[in-house]
């Protein structure tokens, strides 16, 4: 079969980027430090650039930088952000292109005082509403979709910054879990279809919000509960308020923050993710067994889900590829003759538990196919006498709109080709993936799950899947 994609190096090329992750802190004299650590606990959410926001009561105070948070931030920059109140946030562009003026938190000084916003999610009318708002005089500073609702907001008839902030966001749709700081109170909204996280916590009198529980357990405090789909937590001198001002809809969390994204420490919708990423193998096991001899998780995607194939099947489980943990970004141009270079940068194969061995190789995903193939005859290569790959998900078949970057639906191999066809093209001796149905037993429930990205059904329309939806109908009448 033919690449349907030119070969790129990497082991993350060849799977969904993470988004964003939000944290913050409000009633604590350590406020900017809390969230500083808090954001270390979430960078495997976001790479590409990091900010933090305080209040010291009277204004916000900023810090933003590219790269990874403890490249980022100085002692002398932590100690400028005085004051009780905090967000913070890292960033991987899934709206937006990648330069500082696109980190977030954005702050802004308007009618209503000054705002800053955090925000995990996407916006899929962000476009139209942006467009609209320039046409009547707005400015923007940035290419992200987040700065919309700041200009709403800005924007709005409402005198306070709480029902000003309804006002906006009943002007978007999409996914959003969003963190917003003024100089005397922090506010929490996640969309009423709840498609990212976002939980709190508690640090003896302060309250903390943060994406993952992770990064609670990291600065000592105690999860107190998820922010839950469509609610406006407002945490200021008064306590912590709770409003639900948008209509109700059904549910749609995100499942593959359980398949790959968060970390498997976390406590996410509720669940542990070690415990559901776990049952995805056992799942897997039991619907797509194979006559083999050992187990090798792809390193980490793999890992979890590898445990669980293990004990559903009996197989015993080796960690026969080695990942370096080291290696950042390369820019060297492989020639052929180094053809393999971008993967073996990153995994090298134990020829001692692979030699003569018949291998399920376990791997959460495959997007575009490049990555598995190499892995796959990287480990014949070591000397394995048959490579079966084993998938913890159903077959990638469409991109995601809510806030995770996919590639386009072109280059996700699964959207064109079976599953046998996928196997020739990663030179497998048989592939399997869980089906979907595997994978809500594995969370233990299917009605409050988005599964867009398994099925290509899409729970709030975008506007491009709108204009496809409108010219099937036009078809189907004419
Ligand atoms: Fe998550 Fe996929 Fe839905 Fe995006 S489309 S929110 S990645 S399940």
């Amino acid at each position: 079969m033919e690449d349907p994609v030119p070969s790129t190096p990497g082991i993350k090329d060849d799977h969904f980027r993470e988004e964003c992750g939000l944290f913050g802190v409000y009633g604590h004299p350590e406020a900017a430090n809390l969230t500083y650590l808090g954001l270390h606990g979430l960078q495997h959410r976001g790479q590409e650039s990091a900010g933090l926001v305080s209040s010291n009561g009277e204004r916000l105070l900023e810090e933003k930088g590219m790269g990874h948070v403890a490249r980022i931030f100085r002692k002398e920059q932590l100690r400028r952000l005085k004051g009780d109140l905090a967000i913070g946030h890292v960033r991987y562009s899934t709206a937006g292109t990648s330069s500082l003026v696109n980190a977030q938190p954005f702050r802004i000084d308007s009618c209503k005082g000054e705002i800053a916003i955090a925000h995990n999610g996407n916006l899929v009318n962000a476009y139209g509403v942006r467009d609209e708002l320039e046409k009547a005089g707005s400015i923007f500073r940035s290419s992200s979709d987040t700065e919309v609702v700041l200009h709403l907001i800005a924007r709005s008839a409402q005198p306070e910054v709480e029902t000003a902030i309804v006002d906006a966001l009943k002007q978007v749709r999409g996914a959003y879990s969003l963190i917003f700081l003024t100089r005397d109170r922090i506010i929490a909204v996640r969309d009423p279809r709840g498609f990212r996280p976002l939980s709190l916590g508690r640090l003896g009198d302060a309250h903390i919000l943060t994406s993952e529980s992770c990064a609670l357990d990291l600065i000592d405090a105690a999860f107190v509960r998820d922010v839950e789909p469509g609610e406006m937590v407002v945490i200021g001198a008064a306590g912590v308020k709770s409003y639900r001002p948008f209509p109700a809809e059904p549910v749609s969390q995100c499942i593959f923050e359980y398949v790959y994204f968060s970390r498997p420490d976390s406590l996410v919708f509720g669940r542990s993710v070690h415990e559901v990423r776990k049952r995805l193998g056992r799942e897997l096991a039991r619907e797509q067994p194979v006559d083999a001899d050992v187990v090798v998780p792809v390193p980490d995607s793999g890992v979890y889900a590898a445990l669980g194939f293990s004990e559903g099947s009996g197989l015993p489980l080796e960690f026969g590829l080695v990942r370096n943990h080291y290696v950042g970004r390369t820019f060297i141009e492989p020639r052929q003759s180094i053809r393999h270079f971008g993967v073996k940068l990153k995994l090298n194969p134990v020829r001692a538990l692979l030699d003569g061995k018949r291998v399920v190789l376990l791997d959460d995903s495959i997007v575009r196919g490049t990555t598995s193939r190499k892995i796959v005859s990287m480990v014949r290569a070591a000397g394995a006498r048959e490579v079966h790959m084993r998938i913890s998900s159903a077959p990638t078949v469409g991109p995601c709109y809510y806030g995770v970057d996919t590639p386009r639906r072109a280059e996700l191999i699964a959207s064109s080709h079976t599953v046998e066809e996928i196997r020739r093209h990663i030179r497998a001796d048989s592939l399997g993936y869980l089906s979907l149905e595997g994978m809500y037993r594995a969370v233990g429930e299917n009605r409050s799950f988005c599964t867009s990205c398994y099925t290509n059904s899409y729970p709030v329309p975008f506007p491009e899947e709108e204009q496809m939806q409108k010219v099937a109908v036009e078809r189907h009448r004419t």
